[in-house]
């Protein structure tokens, strides 16, 4: 089990928009930096006094440890994002982390699936499993929410695209497209992050193809830390998994 390491006091060095919900955060963060690992998270304290109460949970989306810098890739859904989304330079947020377990990173021929903001952790598992071959399959609802595509096309060989409207790539969603693209038989590795259901299909279907499969999940947390216990949820055989803890990637036949 990965312990919190470090309660850091992070600089903002960038902070921009991505798209008009999205926005891309870069701390000065060295001790979380040095530590970190793809798949983790930061728990970040957004309140000026006691509102809101709660850290939120974002994924790394990057860290490096020669420059100190963590980068986080958020959407705007409510109270916490918001008062996130008004930092500006220079100004500091209480960073807990690196938190949870990260990916496996022993895969030789990856398949990285990702969908709505799911996308962000594997932008830094794009960038960990270099100089491996990488193909990435991305889902959203339309062309404008794929705005990763630029943020991936240096980190890796192929990029799938599905948008349900069809302004972008195959139209329709990743499921319907993993299976032809597993067909050709070189992978040896499925990471996903997005919504359940898109993660309980790839799973089924790596099942299938006899590819090891890991997931993301995200849920609802309070302390981050494997404390409080209200990001259980069921796994095999009637045990419980902490999603901050032991989780949030497991491989998909411990949660599914
Ligand atoms: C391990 C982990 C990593 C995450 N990484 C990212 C990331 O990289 N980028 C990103 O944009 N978001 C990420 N999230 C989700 C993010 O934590 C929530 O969107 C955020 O906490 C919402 O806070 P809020 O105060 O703005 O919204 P709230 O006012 O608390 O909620 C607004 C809406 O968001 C929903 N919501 C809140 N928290 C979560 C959650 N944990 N999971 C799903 N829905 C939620 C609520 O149900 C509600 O509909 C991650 C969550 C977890 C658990």
């Amino acid at each position: 089990m990965t312990l919190p390491k470090t309660v850091e006091e992070a600089s903002v060095v960038e902070h921009v928009w991505l798209s008009n919900q999205v926005r891309k955060l870069v701390l000065y963060a060295p001790q979380i930096a040095k530590e970190a690992v793809s798949g983790q998270f930061v728990h970040l304290r957004v309140a000026d006094q006691i509102d809101p109460l709660l850290r939120r949970p974002i994924s790394l989306s990057s860290a490096d440890a020669i420059d100190g810098k963590i980068s986080l890739i958020y959407r705007v859904v409510g109270h916490g994002t918001e008062r996130l989304s008004r930092l500006s330079f220079g100004e500091i947020v209480d960073c807990l982390g690196p938190l949870g377990q990260g990916f496996a990173l022993d895969a030789v021929r990856p398949l990285l699936i990702g969908g709505g903001m799911g996308i962000a952790p594997l932008v830094f598992l794009a960038e960990c499993l270099r100089p491996a071959p990488i193909e990435i399959l991305l889902g959203g609802r339309t062309k404008e929410e794929l705005f990763w595509t630029e943020i991936f096309k240096d980190n890796c060989e192929q990029l799938h695209i599905t948008t349900d409207d069809g302004t972008l790539g195959t139209k329709g969603v990743t499921l319907d497209i993993l299976p032809e693209l597993l067909q050709h038989g070189k992978f040896d590795r499925i990471y996903v992050c997005g919504p359940r259901p898109m993660m309980e299909g790839a799973a089924k279907i790596a099942k299938e193809f006899g590819i090891t499969c890991q997931v993301s999940l995200e849920a609802h947390m309070a302390c981050g830390v494997g404390a409080c216990l209200s990001c259980t949820c069921a796994g095999k055989n009637g045990k419980r998994h902490k999603i901050c803890s032991d989780g949030p990637v497991f491989w998909a036949e411990e949660v599914f």
